[in-house]
């Protein structure tokens, strides 16, 4: 017999191993069973694999003289069962990944590392009645090794934390053996049942029919999906808290994915609120142990509330009842690089896999997702109105050609412009009189896009890419003598430079930062709202972007703040748009947020419209009516006056419509192939070499090779080719004939080839 085995290499292959001699020579000659690893050696390298099949020996298409046997194998039982098995495979499938690559991208590190899962309940702790006086002077390493130790308490930690930590096992031995420590096995009670910490809120008509619907899928054990397209504040989460209820109960676990940003403390705040249970976060800040704890109590049932971003739609589950996947529109659901899978579209197929009840809940349903409605394979349950008093914002355009923006005077004398109209302005501050806050909402950071010579045209461009070098500058910092903030920087590659006094072309001086970024808008309103005389403003203004929020509790700080309530003017990215409760906001403004609606990307209008949406969305959300202003210069673009006059259904149904008539996505199913290589002409030139490799007659739409949006990024060029099917099935039926001998051209050879299946931009 032999064990087949998926290794992490970039192959479309699994290898053929057979066992070693000593362990068909002991009496069980167990093999490794289906879902463990083993390690074996690969070329000059040893890897760790996961078996996915027995083999006998005249099945393998490699003479039994050349098959190498297994080094060891790591784990009594399988790892993976059966259901992660084919989860996997059906990724390898369906994104045309190589199955040992999928497998390593659903592995915590430490598990592909091949650490043993036990690791984590060996623990060591002191013995009572030892102290320091137990140690000679001269055992200082000793001592120092115990002291680490001791910072954990009476109840020690796991082996796995204290070797992380630095401690060595070999000096956890002496210490044992010299009576001064002890392991012990931390058994795991399993969880009590899940009981309720708060009753429920009585639901409005429209939340009961979502949350029986979603009950009846549970309880019948049928696979759902369900679209909960709720307009924000019309109480999704409540639908969501009860429709867990009667599956935690049922004693099955709940995974809600979350997107990235969201991932504060107040979300898990909400659920532990609502549930005495044993609540699991998963995001990307865990350490490595952190994860393989999280990875364990999924696998074991220990968890039964998990809260997690994208990848925890990877994980094993013990008993998983319902998946919730919240702002189920938001593009941190799709990852960006290796495996490019979409965690809603995986939610979907697991939700299949374990015949459960699937929840996409957003208030800007994708086209994906509405398309999905059209076709019968999702349910689509709406909450149109707010509950309670809460009144959905009104939004209304400002006409920026009609009304010039508002001019201010420097200290010298000259005028510049702030990039605001006199109505919003005045609105502001009638709001902030009024006691409330005001959110101005703009998506870029920094102080400026662009560094421009007024002389010849020169401007600050990145060295590395085709992108403008974003100017960072406050002038606050600068006037109190700290020029630290102040200098160039690429935001696509984190390239930095001084800011040049002089036009490095021209010479010239008179060089002028052009555009606006948050830190600009930050100080113009400053401007606009402080008192002559003092120069200080009454109602504060808070920034929050990246750069306000990189330092570690800078966020929650900021979040303390604005939650206090007191009148400010929030100006924030995207970072607020996102599921943050603002109960005091009752004016946004988009002094600029139109712009997606003009570009070349198809996707756009629709990204934009569910960004302004969701930050229209902070505005009144308690008793208060919020209001949405938008300045626009193209107050006549018809998109736009869809979306402000009959909401983001209207006018997504009419972009689904277009795309419809256009062929694209999600009327064709979309592949994306992105090359990237040291010149231009060798990445197209290759493209052009996949095109000819297409089978005759391939009936699709081909688009390209065509320069990627940004060609140049981090010294690397980029081109990229789409190919557009009009059925799902006929393009994969295409792409598996054709994508691997691509990946094998020799023009492809040294250069980098990517597939992206259903991509999401480009
Ligand atoms: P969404 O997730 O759709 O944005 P939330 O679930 O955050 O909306 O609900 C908005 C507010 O309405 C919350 O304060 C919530 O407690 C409240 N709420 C939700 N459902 C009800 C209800 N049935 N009765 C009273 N208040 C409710
Ligand atoms: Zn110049
Ligand atoms: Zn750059």
């Amino acid at each position: 017999m032999l064990v087949q085995v998926a290794l992490p290499v970039p192959l479309y292959r699994v290898f053929d191993y057979s066992l070693p001699a000593d362990m068909l020579a002991s009496p069980e000659r167990l093999m490794p069973s289906i879902g463990s690893r083993v390690e074996v050696s690969f070329g000059r390298q040893t890897l760790i694999g996961i078996v996915i099949a027995h083999v006998s020996e005249d099945e393998s298409s490699v003479p039994v003289n050349k098959i190498k046997p297994i080094n060891k194998c790591l784990d009594a039982d399988p790892i993976l069962d059966p259901s992660m098995l084919k989860l996997a495979y059906w990724l390898a499938r369906y994104y045309h990944y190589p199955l040992g690559d999928v497998l390593a991208v659903i592995l915590p590190s430490l598990v592909r590392q091949g650490k043993p899962l036990d690791l984590l309940i060996t623990h060591w702790r002191i013995l009572p009645h030892i102290t320091d006086d137990d140690f000679r002077a001269n055992a200082k390493k000793q001592k120092q090794q115990f002291d680490m130790l001791k910072l954990h308490g009476e109840r020690g930690a796991s082996e796995d934390v204290l070797l992380l930590e630095g401690m060595q096992r070999a000096f956890l031995k002496t210490l044992e053996d010299k009576g001064l420590i002890e392991r012990y096995i931390q058994t795991k009670q399993s969880p009590s049942p899940v009981k309720l910490a708060k009753m429920p809120l009585d639901l409005n008509d429209e939340q009961k029919f979502a949350v029986d619907a979603i009950v009846a899928a549970h309880k019948s054990e049928i696979y759902t999906g369900f679209l909960l397209n709720g307009i924000t504040g019309s109480g999704k989460t409540e639908v969501y808290l009860q429709a867990m209820q009667a599956v935690l109960e049922a004693g099955k676990q709940v995974l809600i994915l979350v997107p990235e940003i969201g991932l504060t403390p107040q979300t898990r705040a909400r659920f532990a609120s609502r549930f005495a249970a044993h609540i699991v976060l998963l995001h990307s800040g865990l350490t490595d142990t952190h994860r393989l704890q999280g990875w364990q109590d999924c696998r074991t049932g220990h968890a039964q509330i998990i809260i997690g971003t994208r990848s925890a739609v990877l994980y094993p589950f013990a008993a998983l009842g319902l998946i919730v996947v919240d702002e189920a529109h938001d593009g941190s659901y799709k990852q960006q690089d290796t495996l490019r899978y979409h965690a809603a579209d995986v939610a979907l197929y697991r939700g299949l896999q374990h015949n459960i009840p699937v929840i996409l809940g957003t208030a800007t349903p994708s086209l994906e997702h509405l398309k999905l409605v059209e076709d019968g394979k999702l349910i689509e349950y709406q909450l149109l109105t707010r509950p309670g008093n809460a009144k959905p914002a009104t939004m209304q355009l400002i006409d920026a050609r009609l009304q010039s923006t508002h001019q201010q005077t420097q200290d010298n004398g000259d005028r510049y412009d702030t990039g605001l109209t006199d109505s919003m302005i005045g609105a502001i501050k009638q709001t902030l009189d009024a006691g409330d806050q005001v959110l101005v909402f703009l998506n870029r950071r920094g102080y400026a896009p662009v560094l421009l010579c007024e002389a010849c045209g020169w401007q600050a461009d990145c060295p590395r890419c085709d992108a403008h070098l974003t100017v960072h500058y406050n002038s606050l910092a600068q006037r109190s003598g700290y020029s630290g903030s102040s200098y160039l920087k690429c935001h696509h590659c984190d390239w930095q430079a001084y800011i040049p006094t002089v036009c490095p072309d021209c010479g010239s001086q008179n060089l002028d930062a052009k555009g606006m970024g948050t830190t600009r808008l930050s100080e113009n309103l400053h401007a606009i709202f402080a008192n002559p005389q003092t120069s200080k403003v009454i109602y504060p203004i808070i920034q929050i972007d990246r750069d306000t929020t990189r330092r570690k509790d800078s966020w929650e700080n900021i979040y303390q703040q604005i939650n206090q309530g007191d009148p400010a003017i929030l100006v924030g990215t995207q970072m607020v748009a996102k599921g943050h409760h603002f109960p005091n906001v009752t004016l946004v403004c988009l002094p600029n947020a139109d712009r997606g609606f003009l570009s070349a990307d198809f996707r756009s209008p629709e990204h934009t419209a569910q960004l302004m949406i969701q930050v229209a969305g902070r505005a009144g959300r308690g008793d208060k009516a919020g209001r949405v202003l938008i300045q626009t210069l193209q107050p006549d673009n018809e998109l736009l006056l869809k979306l402000v006059k009959d909401g983001y259904l209207s006018f997504a149904r009419e972009l689904l419509q277009e795309r419809k008539m256009m062929g694209l996505p999600p009327h064709s199913y979309a592949a994306l192939i992105r090359c990237e290589g040291k010149t231009l002409a060798a990445t197209t030139q290759a493209l052009k070499d996949a095109i000819a490799h297409l089978p005759s007659a391939h009936h699709l739409a081909v688009l390209g090779p065509i320069d990627a949006p940004m060609s140049k990024k981090n010294s690397r060029y980029h081109a990229q080719l789409l190919l557009l099917a009009k059925d799902r099935a006929h393009l994969h039926h295409v792409l598996n004939q054709w994508w691997q001998p691509v990946l094998a051209l020799p023009s492809a050879k040294y250069l980098k080839l990517t597939l992206d299946i259903d991509p999401i931009g480009w």
